[in-house]
């Protein structure tokens, strides 16, 4: 059984990625044993999984009681109105709200068998098995080549230099575009190329899942493409989540799409929620809900 330095060194084999120890610097497990809440409906095609979750911000409620599954190795996107929590939700799944005063949650999110929230966890390692892209390219101020070893640097990645460089460009389809200009600031890269970067040191560090929240929102159509062309090619590798505004998007890349709502509250604010999860072929084509069916025909949102 490889360790987790075999992981982080990547030559484990990705199949071997279920179960995987997330109490790094807390209370260690191995690798191989068995996770804790393991049930027999915890799939090993589910990658993630929420329970029953509902998210706050201070005494703000901003989704409710959302249960869905993410399935492995495929793309899920997350649409609806503004505000009906897709980001909350994309974010709870690497623990990322954590990072705000005030944010909790009630319900459940799980990695494989693992309970993400559970306080023998540690959240920067899930931030390592949990990727994610953000809506505006943010490379680091340095060389495209230490955009991606220097993250690797930073947790110990011993893997030769060159070549994590060399094969995560690659798979984020940028490295025919930079291999002779390796030195060159990232930021000076356009929008489009940026994004790629952004996602090639993502993948550099041997995620599992990658989140993408809206990552071509600032990109031009040509860069979009490119974008979810890398992201059909990556899902042969990575689960992935991403959160689109673009209803055409979704249709061209998701398997499966998860379509959320907003209700008013009696406070006068809004509580998201998930209407309809499904095929992405039956989500658009034929979708079980009315609220579902009018907002993919362009009748709100
Ligand atoms: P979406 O991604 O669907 O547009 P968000 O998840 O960004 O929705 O927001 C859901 C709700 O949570 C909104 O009402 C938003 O104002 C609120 N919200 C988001 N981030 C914060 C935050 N950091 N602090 C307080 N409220 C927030």
């Amino acid at each position: 059984m490889p360790s987790i330095e075999d992981h982080e060194r990547g030559i484990a084999p990705k199949q071997k990625k279920r179960g995987l120890n997330l109490t790094e610097g807390r209370q260690r497990q191995q690798p191989d044993e068995k996770p804790q809440n393991d049930r027999e409906d915890f799939s090993d095609e589910i990658v993630l999984r929420t329970e029953n979750l509902t998210a706050y911000y201070g005494k703000f409620k901003a989704i409710e009681g959302v249960t869905m599954a993410i399935p492995k190795n495929q793309i899920t996107a997350l649409i609806g109105p503004s505000g009906c929590g897709k980001s909350t939700i994309i974010r709870c799944f690497n623990r990322l709200n954590d990072l705000i005063e005030g944010f909790h949650i009630d319900g459940k999110v799980y990695y494989y068998g693992q309970d993400l929230y559970d306080k023998s966890i540690d959240p920067v390692a899930v931030r390592r098995r949990i990727g994610m892209v953000f809506q505006k390219p943010n490379p680091f101020p340095k060389s495209i080549y230490d955009n991606i070893a220097y993250g690797a640097r930073v947790i110990g990645i011993k893997q030769d230099m060159d070549e994590l460089v060399e094969t995560s460009l690659r798979r984020a389809a940028l490295w025919d575009e930079v291999k002779d200009k390796l030195k060159t600031n990232g930021v000076a890269l356009s929008g489009g190329q940026q994004q790629r970067l952004c996602i090639a040191r993502a993948i550099s560090v041997n995620p599992d899942v990658v989140l993408m929240d809206e990552p071509c929102a600032s990109l031009d159509p040509i860069s979009t493409l490119k974008v979810e062309d890398l992201m059909r090619e990556l899902k042969k590798e990575y689960s992935i989540v991403i959160v689109t505004h673009n209803m055409q998007q979704a249709t061209r890349i998701a398997d499966v799409t998860a379509f959320f709502n907003a209700r008013e509250t009696d406070q006068g604010g809004k509580q998201g929620y998930l209407v309809e999860f499904g095929a992405t072929e039956k989500i658009f084509n034929e979708p079980t809900k009315k609220a579902t069916k009018q907002y993919v025909t362009g009748q709100f949102g």
